[in-house]
């Protein structure tokens, strides 16, 4: 197993695309450390460069501390997955699992012995002599991990592994690669677009955005400390709630300012923002579940109208209007259902409030 480093790492393609642009970050011994981030972050060339099948433009890549830059990618002991799996159609799973060590040249029964280990672990054994072409998604999922770890790679990487997948085969492959992974210990490195599958199956994440790292933290962190707007926006579902508003002091009390409210900081809020008074130009984030809804007012409850509500069974989304332009989403628990066009009372839970600079996008508690 190994730990894999990335010291200031860029990769421009063609002297002018700068696809990763000075990575920096660290993956412990062991640990299911995913990439996150939008189709086009660069999320394939900083695995390609890991793997070594591109060339590293600056920066360095270590492997439980040495340089591997240079290394070719047959010496680096790492294992990958990709999204359409390529089994070979024509071999049977057995053989499927025993190519990489047929390559390799193994003794016959040490390949055998390492591919009945391999498809006991991943409950491959009765199908072993099975060709692959009628398997189903999952069996192929596991046949593809099979052949990935049979010669116990120090690296595991996963580029997608499920992306193409329909919603519900997806979350049950999920579970089943969670599973996988944990039980073999492997180093893995798990790319994905999906922020579902990050938060639910990884140890740590790096969040890249347009090349860059965003964040790097375990999901909780990163759901609960964004560090910038862009990772507030895009963790969770349904998405953050941004405002543009001003914190102003009145007196001893602080309030949110924005043009369609104003909103008093309570005990929970103030003592969080208070050195923050006075600022403007920044952006309310607060997550639809930390939109709290009523019926009746409550102390520094604000009035807003009902423009839409979508029940969800057991939660209910509901948009309330801000202006003629923008709504704010509230998602709350149990069958409160307010009519369209009903005035109803917001509150927030002040404790998950965060306020991003307009300009840096950074949320304010990272400016200093
Ligand atoms: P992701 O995997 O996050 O979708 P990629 O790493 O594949 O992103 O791509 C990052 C950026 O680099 C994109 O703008 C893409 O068009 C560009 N890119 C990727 N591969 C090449 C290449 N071989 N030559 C030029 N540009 C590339
Ligand atoms: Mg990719």
């Amino acid at each position: 197993m190994a730990c894999v480093e990335l010291r200031n790492v860029w990769k421009i393609y063609g002297g002018e695309v700068e696809a990763v642009i000075d990575a920096s970050w660290e993956c412990q011994d062991g640990e299911f450390f995913s990439i996150l981030g939008p189709s086009g972050c660069g999320k394939s060339s900083t695995l390609r460069m890991i793997a070594g099948l591109e060339e590293i433009s600056r920066g360095e890549i270590l492997f439980n501390d040495q340089v591997v830059n240079k290394l070719p990618p047959s010496s680096r002991n790492i294992a990958m997955v990709f999204e359409n799996w390529a089994l070979y159609p024509n071999l049977t799973v057995y053989e499927n699992i025993a190519f990489p060590l047929r390559v390799r040249k193994m003794p016959k029964d040490e390949i055998d012995r390492k591919v009945k280990e391999a498809a006991e672990f991943l409950n491959l054994t009765p199908i072993l002599n099975s060709g692959v072409r009628h398997l189903s998604g999952g069996e192929m999922q596991s046949v593809s991990i099979g052949r990935a770890i049979v010669r116990e790679p120090a690296v595991l990487i996963m580029d997608e592994p499920i992306s193409h997948l329909d919603a519900g085969l997806r979350a049950r492959m999920r579970d089943e690669l969670k599973k996988q992974v944990e039980r073999l210990h492997v180093t893995t490195l798990y790319i994905t677009h999906d922020q579902v599958e990050s938060m639910a199956m990884a140890d740590r994440i790096a969040i890249m955005n347009l090349g860059e790292i965003q964040q790097v933290g375990t999901p909780l962190d990163i759901y609960y400390h964004p560090r910038n707007d862009f990772v507030g926006g895009f963790i969770g579902e349904p998405p953050m709630n941004f405002i543009f508003c001003e914190l102003l002091q009145e007196g001893d009390q602080l309030f949110i300012v924005t043009p369609a409210f104003r909103m008093q900081l309570d005990d929970e809020g103030k003592p969080q923002f208070q050195r923050y008074s006075g600022s403007s130009k920044l952006k309310l984030g607060i997550r639809p579940e930390d939109v709290r809804v009523r019926l009746q007012p409550l102390p520094n409850s604000i009035t807003l109208v009902t423009d839409f509500v979508e029940p969800q069974g057991d939660r209910t989304i509901i948009s309330l209007r801000l202006n003629d332009s923008d709504i704010l989403l509230a998602q709350v628990l149990g069958s409160l259902r307010p009519d369209v066009g009903q005035p109803v009372y917001v509150t927030f839970d002040q404790r998950h409030m965060h306020f991003f600079d307009i300009e840096t996008g950074l949320n304010i508690k990272n400016l200093e």
